[in-house]
């Protein structure tokens, strides 16, 4: 389901580590991703569909982000899409994420994108005028397509997005790789880093979190995509995490990148 919206206010204050502010152009995301933690947010809309299959747009999105930007300047870093994929594929429909860069750039709002999608590069000539006040976060959490369908059914494919990460370095965009989440038998993290890192200014991670309600469709997409099932063992398993942090630091010293945050959302067994 499709629904547009009138919201009151586009910009919020965040507890994010690296963001005083967050900016979530749309309520749903079509990426539908087996462990998407945002699914918490069905609670805020009433919307009884499943993760995935709802989108609300925030149609005032520029009149409200104009009158916010009016009144304040967000003294730190502003995620866009903390919550929803700002470049999911309905954005190419109503191009409201774009209207918001716009005028962050216009206001010289430092800030942060972070997407599954290559729709990205569309808005290259914005992220050029806005310098090292924005940076761009391209999120992968494996290199094998086939895994990909399973576990992230609607996102832009592997390639595409490997390419746009290559596309916004070579236009001078400041980027990232954001590896996440750390998916048991799943993600390679060495494999990720030597791929990417060339064109990453730097290197987040982020653990797998299943306090969010997720935990049957991930499991449902580990049984799509043929895998063992101790998956949820080794997620839980505090060394098994330490392990492949440690080999992510490796990755990272390897390829001469800085691994600039880890978000771990170890739950003990
Ligand atoms: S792209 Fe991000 S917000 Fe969208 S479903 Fe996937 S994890 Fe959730």
């Amino acid at each position: 389901m499709i629904r547009e919206i009138t919201v009151k206010s586009v910009l919020q204050a965040s507890k994010l580590p690296a963001s005083s502010h967050c900016l979530n152009p749309y309520v749903g995301c079509h990426h539908a991703c087996a462990y998407c933690y945002a699914r918490f947010m069905r609670r805020f809309t009433g919307h009884k569909e499943p993760w995935g299959r709802f989108v609300d747009v925030k149609k005032n999105t520029p009149d409200i982000l104009a009158r916010q930007l009016a009144h304040r300047i967000p003294s730190g870093s502003t995620l866009v899409g903390s919550v929803c994929d700002a470049y999911q594929p309905l954005e190419r429909r109503y191009g409201i994420t774009r209207e918001a860069v716009r005028q962050l750039v216009a206001k010289k709002v430092t800030f942060s994108l972070l997407t599954k999608s290559d729709l990205v590069v569309r808005d290259i000539d914005l992220l050029q005028q806005a310098g090292s006040r924005c940076s761009v976060g391209i999120s992968l959490a494996m290199l094998n397509d086939g895994y990909r369908r399973c576990f992230e059914p609607g996102a832009a494919a592997v390639s595409r997005r490997l390419k746009a990460l290559k596309e916004l370095h070579c236009e001078g965009i400041r980027t990232y790789l954001f590896i996440g989440p750390i998916l048991p038998r799943v993600t390679d993290v060495g494999a990720l880093v030597a791929e990417a890192a060339a064109n990453a200014d730097e290197i987040w991670g982020e653990a797998l979190n299943l306090r969010c309600g997720n935990r049957n469709d991930v499991a449902k997409a580990y049984a799509a995509a043929h895998l063992p099932d101790d998956w949820e063992l080794l997620a839980k398993d505090k060394a098994w995490l330490d392990g492949t942090i440690t080999q992510l630091e490796n990755a990272c010293r390897r390829h001469g990148r800085p691994l600039f945050g880890f978000y771990n959302h170890h739950q003990p067994k």
